[in-house]
């Protein structure tokens, strides 16, 4: 796993890279010592680090869309976005939260409820996923009528089921 220095230095680098690239507006600043250095200027930082922002946003929805296409499920994909370990402790349901993340708010024109979508290595079709609730038969849209990989995920979604309502019945 990167470290948060590593991540603050790979994305300061970053940044001063695109700041040369693009001619953004510089200032000299001393660092303490007895060199200085050449800085993008507070508002040109601002607009580098907003556009690598959404770059890196961009990179995580990518792998999402991969993991899921790999059967990855939105609690492991919460776990992989730190979600499961937040300080506060206070996500009550870090797949939720995965899947909210992934898929954003709901669009106009519609509004209708979120879907992330992405493509299933089994049957080949386009899923739109609407999370991780209910049956898979219902939150998985598009896949191929007799697809095994969505066969395989309503029959543990049926185990599942079937296992709490014994324990509920306890
Ligand atoms: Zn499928």
């Amino acid at each position: 796993m990167v470290t948060d220095a590593e991540a603050r230095l790979a994305l300061s680098a970053a940044l001063q890279r695109v700041a040369r690239w693009s001619g953004a507006e510089t200032v000299i600043q001393s660092n303490g010592k007895a060199e200085s250095v050449v800085v993008p200027t507070p508002a040109a930082a601002l607009a580098i680090a907003r556009q690598l922002e959404f770059a890196a946003r961009a990179e995580a929805i990518v792998a999402i869309r991969r993991l899921r296409g790999e059967g990855r499920s939105w609690q492991v994909i919460a776990s992989l976005l730190g979600f499961d370990s937040l300080s506060d402790g206070g996500v009550v349901n870090p797949a939720r939260l995965a899947f909210d993340y992934a898929a954003g708010l709901p669009r106009p024109p519609l509004f209708g409820p979120p879907q992330f979508v992405w493509v299933c290595p089994e049957c080949a079709e386009v899923v739109g996923d609407t999370g991780p609730v209910g049956s898979p038969r219902q939150s998985q849209r598009g896949h191929s009528d007799g697809c095994k990989r969505l066969a395989a995920e309503v029959d543990a979604w049926d185990g599942q089921s079937a296992a709490e309502m014994r324990d509920e019945g306890t």
